[in-house]
C-alpha cells in the first residue's frame, strides 16, 4: 500500500502541519480515510463543503455542466455565471457581482474596487483600514491586509495602502482615517484570527463612520458569509448594510469559486479595470447556484442558527465539567473552544483517533466548522467524543 504521506514529505511544499490522516472519500458530515476508517468531520473542507461533503444537488449540478461546457472565459456570455449573479443580488443588499477563484482573489477585487473608487471619487485616496488579528488571505496584498505580523515579517517588504489597526476598536478606526483613506475592511467576525466576535455597536458604529466620511465598508464575508452564522450573509446580523461584500468558502459548495458583491455607488469598475481567465467559469458556477439555491430554499441558514445554539449549549455544559476550558465563542456554526494551555494539537489528535475532525485554530483553541446540515444527532456525537477527550486530559 503506498505510503501518502511519506510521498507528500518527498514532493509536496511543507507549509502546514497536516493532521496525520489521507481522507479518499466524503458523505454528508462523513468522511473515509484511505484504511477505510469513517470520521464526523467538523471541519468540512475549511468551511466550505456547506451542505456537506459531495452533496448530490451540487454533483448533479457539475456532472452536468462539465459534459456540457467547462470553460470560455469572460469574453463570453455563459448561463451558470449569470444565473449565480441574479440569485446572489436577490438575495443580499448589493446590485452587482464580479466572480472571482477563491477567497483571496474575492478580496484582491474589492480593494481594487475601492483604491478605484478612492481614484474617481475621493480625490485619489487609496488606503485601506484592516484590524488587528484579521485575515483577508495569502496574495502579498492580502497578507499586508491581514492584521498579523507574523504573516508579514518572512515576505517584508509589504505593499504599502493598508493599515492595520486595533480590532473592536471604533476610535483606533477613526484616528487611522486621513485624506488618504478609501475603504474600511473587516470580518463581521474574525473567524482565522480566532472567532473574536464584535463588541456591541462595533459594527454600526463603522458603519456611521464610513458614512460620514464618504468611504466604503468592505466586508470579508468569505467565512462568514453563506449561512455560516445563521443569516444567508453575516452582515444580516448586525443590521448594517456594507457597500462591498467578498464571499468565496461555502459559496461553491466544494467547489473552488470567489465572488465580490457592490452595491451600485461602489461598483465603479470600467472596461478593462479587471479580469479572470476563470472567472465565471460555468462549472464552479453552476455548483455555486445548485448550491445558493438548495441554501435559500431550504432554509440552511436557519438550521445552522438551531443548530449552532444547541451546539453553542452542549459546549458550555462542557465547559462547567472542565475547567481548563476557558471560553467557548461563536456564531451559527462557526465556533471555537479556548483552553486554559497548549493543548488543542492534543485534543485534535485524539479527537481523529476517536473518529472526529476538528480544526486546531490556535495552539490553545480549536475551532468547529461544520456542515450547515447537521442535526442534532451529529450534534451529540461530536459532543461525546469531545467529553471522552478532554475527561483523558483532566485524569
Ligand atoms: C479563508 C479566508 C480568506 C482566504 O480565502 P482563500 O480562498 O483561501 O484565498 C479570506 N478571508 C477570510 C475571512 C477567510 O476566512
Amino acid at each position: 500500500m503506498t505510503d501518502w504521506q511519506e510521498l507528500d514529505k518527498q514532493y509536496y511544499m511543507q507549509t502546514i502541519v497536516r493532521v496525520p490522516v489521507t481522507l479518499v472519500r466524503g458523505k454528508g458530515a462523513r468522511v473515509w480515510d484511505d484504511k477505510g476508517k469513517k470520521y464526523l468531520d467538523f471541519v468540512c473542507g475549511l468551511a466550505v463543503n456547506c451542505l456537506g461533503h459531495c452533496h448530490p444537488v451540487v454533483t448533479r449540478a457539475v456532472a452536468k455542466q462539465v459534459k456540457t461546457l467547462m470553460q470560455t472565459s469572460l469574453w463570453y456570455y455563459t448561463i451558470p455565471m449569470l444565473q449565480l449573479s441574479e440569485l446572489l443580488v436577490k438575495n443580499s443588499c448589493m446590485d452587482r457581482v464580479f466572480i472571482a477563484n477563491s477567497g483571496l482573489e474575492a478580496n484582491e477585487g474589492a480593494v481594487k474596487l475601492a483604491r478605484r473608487y478612492g481614484k474617481l471619487k475621493l480625490n485619489g485616496a487609496y488606503e485601506v483600514i484592516t484590524t488587528m488579528d484579521s485575515f483577508h488571505g495569502r496574495s502579498l496584498a492580502m497578507t499586508a491586509a491581514s492584521g498579523q505580523p507574523k504573516m508579514h515579517e518572512p515576505f517584508v517588504p509589504m505593499p504599502a495602502g493598508f493599515i492595520n489597526v486595533a480590532n473592536n476598536d471604533i476610535e483606533a478606526i477613526k484616528s487611522a482615517t486621513t485624506e488618504k483613506t478609501c475603504a474600511v475592511m473587516l470580518e463581521p467576525i474574525q473567524a482565522e484570527g480566532g472567532v473574536n466576535l464584535p463588541i456591541d455597536g462595533f459594527l454600526t458604529d463603522v458603519r456611521a463612520w464610513c458614512d460620514s466620511k464618504g468611504i466604503l465598508l468592505i466586508l470579508d464575508e468569505v467565512q462568514t458569509g453563506i449561512g455560516r452564522l445563521g443569516t444567508l450573509f453575516g452582515y444580516m446580523q448586525y443590521g448594517i448594510e456594507p457597500d462591498i461584500i467578498t464571499l468565496a468558502k461555502g459559496l461553491g459548495g466544494g467547489m473552488p469559486i470567489g465572488a465580490l458583491l457592490a452595491k451600485e455607488k461602489a461598483a465603479v469598475f470600467t472596461l478593462g479595470d479587471h479580469n479572470a481567465t476563470f472567472g465565471g467559469n460555468p462549472v464552479t458556477c453552476a455548483a455555486a447556484y445548485a448550491t445558493l439555491k438548495y441554501v435559500i430554499d431550504n432554509d440552511i441558514a436557519g438550521n445552522a442558527k438551531t443548530v449552532g445554539e444547541y451546539f453553542m449549549e452542549k459546549l458550555l455544559g462542557l465547559k462547567e465539567k472542565y475547567p481548563f476550558i476557558t471560553d467557548v465563542r461563536g456564531r451559527g456554526l462557526l465556533i471555537a473552544v479556548q483552553f486554559d494551555s497548549e493543548i488543542a494539537q492534543k485534543v485534535v489528535l485524539e479527537c481523529l483517533e476517536k473518529g472526529l475532525l476538528v480544526n486546531k485554530l490556535k495552539a490553545n483553541a480549536i475551532r468547529f466548522i461544520p456542515p450547515l446540515i447537521i442535526g442534532s444527532k451529529e450534534v451529540d456525537e461530536a459532543i461525546g467524543i469531545l467529553d471522552k477527550v478532554f475527561s483523558g486530559i483532566t485524569g
